[in-house]
């Protein structure tokens, strides 16, 4: 019997870009000896009802989390919300309009691949995901379908990265906008992966309320993680942490198992919750 549980706060299933769904995600969690996970679809929770039944049997605690994307001075910002009501009309009726959004975006970058003369369509698109959170991910999963390119980082960096020619910005949304969502749904709010962002912009965040930031991410070194976790401590934050993780094309299996939320950062959160 282990001691200490394990727990892992940010992950991705095919209700937004994950490879897996939630069923066989949650299959792979228990195999890594994973107790709790967030699952943290971008603006989807329809997969979360599902996922805590199957955790339920499974023996795994499946917490509801939703990743959205905001901007900050021209910057994306992706935040995190966990224990939210997933069944909170404001929240359900936000995240069906951003993935309308997402769908007209898919749209439009293709609309773009084919004035590069590449042949992808959006139905190449549909035939990746199901998901009605369309991201560049499927994309660059369609694109290697079709021969065009031969793995998913050489679709990012050359069509799909952030100025890369065949690249949509999503709709601007506040982080203010997002934190009430995600409040008013008695979620926690948290800044994803904040290695990329300057210092205003964080300090922008902290002003704006946030409750805490990703600080275990594959994506951060332990520099990083010693100076969010500085942070969390000066401005009295909460402390998030997880692998992130996809699965399929994106190959970062590696990260599952690797990267965890201490269960004295998970037991502050309850305690804010007053749970
Ligand atoms: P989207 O929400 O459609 O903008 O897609 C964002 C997702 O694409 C991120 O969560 C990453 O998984 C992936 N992504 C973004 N930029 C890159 C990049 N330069 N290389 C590889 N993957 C990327
Ligand atoms: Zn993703
Ligand atoms: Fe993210
Ligand atoms: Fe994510």
């Amino acid at each position: 019997m282990k001691q200490v549980p394990r727990i892992d706060f940010h992950m991705h299933t095919t209700y937004s870009d994950g490879h897996f769904t939630p069923f066989e995600l949650i299959k792979k969690v228990r195999e890594h000896n994973i107790d709790i996970i967030s699952i943290t679809d971008h603006d989807s929770v329809n997969g979360l009802e599902e996922a805590i039944g199957i955790g339920k049997d499974l023996g795994v605690e499946v917490i509801p989390g939703v990743e959205l994307s905001t901007d900050v001075e021209d910057v994306e910002v992706h935040l995190l919300g966990y224990f939210i009501d997933i069944n909170n009309s404001e929240l359900k009726k936000y995240l069906s309009f951003f993935r309308d959004e997402r769908y007209h975006r898919a749209l439009r970058i293709v609309k773009k691949l084919n004035a590069l003369d590449l042949d992808i369509s959006i139905d190449d698109v549909h035939e990746v995901t199901n998901s009605s959170a369309i991201g560049r991910p499927h994309i660059a999963i369609a694109m290697i379908r079709k021969g065009i390119v031969n793995d998913y980082y050489e679709a990012f960096q050359k069509y799909l990265r952030d100025g890369a020619p065949a690249y949509e910005r999503k709709i601007h949304v506040s982080p203010q906008s997002a934190l009430k969502i995600i409040g008013d749904a008695g979620g926690l709010s948290f800044i994803a992966h904040p290695g990329h962002l300057k210092e205003s912009i964080l300090m922008t965040l902290i002003n704006s309320g946030i409750d805490g930031i990703e600080v275990i991410h594959p994506s951060h070194n332990s520099y990083q993680r010693k100076f969010y976790r500085g942070i969390v401590s000066q401005y009295c934050l909460l402390e998030s942490g997880g692998s992130d993780f996809h699965g399929g094309e994106k190959g970062d299996d590696d990260n599952l198992g690797r990267h965890w939320l201490d269960p004295k950062y998970y037991k502050e959160m309850i305690q804010m919750l007053g749970k």
